[in-house]
């Protein structure tokens, strides 16, 4: 079997890559083992343009957001749902100090950070002392509607191999790749976190970072919000259903839920809403977050037919659509890849 690309693993990246592929004529073949916790599978799939405690703006967000909307908005159309909404994020403000912050940043016509004008509207439903402000255009990405949709697309098609990559198995050349019966003239690995243990990757600066959700059943929770304190909540797809997550571990001893999460969750969702809820699931996975919270994409400078889309950490449903057209108008037509996510700038490294 000859294709142009193979593809390691099948989650935002790998999927994103798959779309861009398809929108230049290019053939593929895609390699999933279908890991149940595989990090887009756990994610909650919200694009914020405000980052962190500083409410600063997020890197390179107005390119990131717009075309996202692009490239959600056609793959709704081809795989028949809709994909992404248009949410409100509110701050709930933990301190008077976070409310300080804010509103310091807070300038004439600001694009993403507004004021909130009814500081009293969300009293019915949430407990919260320091006001509120609110971050828009917000978005959430059905990201496990996404993948499943694509995967089924991938099975009508032939171009799914549902087992395990094993790297013994594949031959580099300077023409191409042979992996099994599959020849192709390159190969590119978007199989997440794995990816730091693979063997031409591995050098590269990952951080793995584990997070946790909780998903609960909420009747009455307006879904046109996106509720921030310490807690996150986002609606999802499922009527009435909300995630909540998640914390950021650098230290873990393996990748499942932990009681310590749920039990401080539930404290902390008490505290905060007024409503009934019911807990319907507890997940858990690792983010393949990097060192300088900037993405891994591109080609490797020795085995230059063997590629990587990484990196997109806390990120990925902004920066894999982005980065998936990258890199395929690289490999295509030679543009270049963004410097700070071309992993170029670590030649030195990977050509040890
Ligand atoms: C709790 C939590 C909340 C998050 N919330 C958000 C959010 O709100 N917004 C946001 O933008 N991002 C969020 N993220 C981050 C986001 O999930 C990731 O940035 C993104 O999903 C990474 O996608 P990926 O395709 O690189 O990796 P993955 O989703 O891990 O996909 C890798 C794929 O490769 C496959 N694979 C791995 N090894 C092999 C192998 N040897 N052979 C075959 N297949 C293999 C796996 O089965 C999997 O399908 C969150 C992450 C977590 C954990």
């Amino acid at each position: 079997m000859q294709v142009d690309v193979l593809i390691v693993g099948q989650g935002l990246c790998g999927t994103l890559l798959c779309w861009q592929l398809q929108q230049e004529g290019k053939t593929f073949l895609v390699i999933d083992n279908n890991l149940p916790n595989a990090s887009s599978k756990v994610a909650a799939g919200v694009i914020n343009p405000v980052t962190g405690r500083q409410y600063v703006t997020t890197w390179m967000i107005d390119e990131l957001m717009a075309y996202a909307q692009t490239a959600y908005g056609e793959l709704s159309e081809f795989l028949g749902t809709p994909l992404m909404q248009r949410k409100r994020i509110i701050e709930f403000f933990p301190t008077p100090d976070a409310r300080n912050t804010f509103i310091e940043k807070l300038t004439e016509n600001d694009t993403y950070r507004h004021s909130y004008p009814d500081q009293n509207f969300f009293n019915p439903i949430l407990n919260y002392d320091f006001g509120c402000g609110e971050v828009s255009p917000a978005f959430t990405v059905a990201v496990g509607e996404l993948l499943q949709r694509w995967r089924n697309e991938l099975e009508k098609q032939n171009t799914l191999l549902p087992e395990s990559f094993n790297e013994d198995e594949l031959v580099v050349s300077d023409d191409g790749i042979q992996y099994q019966n599959i020849s192709a003239g390159n190969i590119i690995f978007c199989d997440g976190i794995a990816a730091s243990q693979n063997k031409w990757f591995s050098l590269l600066p990952f951080s793995a970072n584990k997070g946790e959700a909780l998903i609960i059943e909420c009747e009455g929770l307006p879904k046109e919000f996106i509720y921030k304190r310490k807690l996150t909540m986002v609606p999802m797809q499922e009527e009435a259903f909300f995630w909540i997550g998640s914390n950021y571990q650098f230290r873990f001893e393996n990748d499942k839920p932990s009681e310590a999460f749920y039990s401080s969750t539930v404290e902390a969702l008490n505290d905060w809403l007024k409503l009934p809820y019911k807990v319907v699931d507890h997940k858990a996975a690792v983010r393949p977050a990097t060192v300088e919270r900037r993405p891994f994409v591109g080609f490797h400078p020795v085995y230059r037919n063997v590629g990587i889309l990484n990196g997109m950490g806390t990120k990925g449903s902004s920066l894999a659509p982005f980065f998936a057209k990258e890199l395929v108008q690289n490999l295509v037509h030679g543009l270049p890849i963004t410097p700070q996510a071309d992993v170029q700038r670590f030649s030195r490294i990977l050509s040890r």
